[in-house]
């Protein structure tokens, strides 16, 4: 049977874009070849890379509108670098609301010269900093949308003269935001869109250029633009299903359609978390995830109890991150409100039996 996947990622995807990925390793839509023993610069997969990076500007909403999409390799974690290489000449601002952005504030401190402008540090990242002052002149600033770890997202974004960057590596395409307003998005693909191997740019071309240093081609925005994303062998597996996967949201009805039932399955875990008195959740209230929601029992001794009856209900993946500890259910978009149900069912199992 199929399990309830609340794993953090890799993890859920759409049960028909599982299908159609492992048909397509078989034989590529009657070719007679497989996806992933062809040329990457054979009509097919040019094809395959031409909708990838198309899909992703239309369901932004941001075609026409100056913006470049790529599939690059390295993680989320290798844009923490490419970033600042590309970005940064004399500061960068950075808002420190995780583990995540910590990294990359790391990453620009490199490279150059990294400002936390924020941080919510003293609570172990529990809320999302507010009310700060951003400084001038800076090359850009850089945030995360949806800290995975913690179970925070940002609902207001902070309005700034810089150029914004932004790791959203587990919230893209899970909610309506004006995308025009950034600069450059970033997001490993393995959190909402797909399997692990590639990770999503989205650069607005006229920010790129600025910086007076040398960089090597594969660290360089411009090459993979220049190059529409081939300029190297791309992750051809992981960007066809990330292609299948955008094509099953834009064939939902986009990111409108999705982000109402992942409002729905959020409030049902929420509502569970504050009127179960055997549960209490991690992040602030008005800064609480859609995506990852963070808590933990409010008596230890039932753990094996309810370790025993997630586990007895087909749910996988839902201990928390050992920094956080408790429990997070990732609830991404391929995730269902049933499977979400399921969990609640649980939870309040767990009332009536203690
Ligand atoms: C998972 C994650 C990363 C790291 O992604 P990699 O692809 O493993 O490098 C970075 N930022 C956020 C917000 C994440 O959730």
């Amino acid at each position: 049977m199929k399990k309830h996947n609340f794993s953090a990622g890799p993890c859920i995807l759409p049960a028909e874009v599982m299908q159609k990925a492992a048909e397509a390793v078989l034989e590529l839509d009657g070719i007679g070849l497989s996806l992933i023993e062809i040329s990457h610069r054979s009509k097919e997969f040019v094809a395959v890379m031409e909708k990838a990076r198309s899909l992703a500007l239309e369901l932004l909403n941001l075609e026409g509108k100056g913006y470049q999409a790529l599939y690059l390799q390295g993680g989320a974690s290798l844009q923490f670098a490419m970033v600042a290489y590309n970005l940064l000449e004399n500061k960068a601002g950075y808002l420190n609301t995780g583990t995540w952005s910590d990294k990359a504030l790391k990453e620009a401190n490199i490279i150059g010269s990294g400002i936390e402008v924020a941080s919510s540090k003293d609570k172990n990242y529990n809320y999302i900093p507010k009310g700060y002052t951003i400084p001038e002149g800076l090359d850009y600033l850089h945030l995360t949308s949806n800290n995975t770890i913690f179970g925070t997202q940002i609902k207001e974004f902070p309005k700034s003269d810089a150029p914004l960057v932004c790791d959203m590596s587990s919230d893209i395409f899970s909610r309506q935001l004006d995308f025009s307003k950034f600069d450059l998005i970033y997001a490993g693909a393995q959190k909402n869109m797909g399997p692990a191997g590639t990770t999503l740019v989205i650069v607005k071309e006229d920010l790129l250029g600025k910086v007076s240093r040398k960089i090597p081609s594969m660290l360089n925005y411009k090459t993979h633009i220049s190059k529409d994303s081939m300029f190297n062998t791309p992750a051809v597996f992981p960007v066809y299903v990330s292609m299948l996967t955008l094509q099953w949201l834009k064939d939902l009805g986009g990111i409108d359609a999705i982000e109402e039932v992942n409002e729905k399955k959020a409030k049902l875990i929420y509502s569970e978390i504050d009127l179960n008195p055997l549960f209490k959740g991690f992040a602030a209230k008005e800064d609480r995830s859609n995506m990852n929601a963070t808590f933990s029992l409010t008596d230890e001794k039932l753990k094996d109890t309810f370790d025993a009856m997630w586990k007895e209900a087909g749910i996988n993946g839902l201990n928390g991150h050992r920094s956080v500890g408790g429990y997070r259910a990732s609830m991404y978009n391929a995730l269902t409100l049933e499977s979400v149900g399921v969990l609640v069912d649980v939870m309040s199992d767990l009332e009536r039996k203690a």
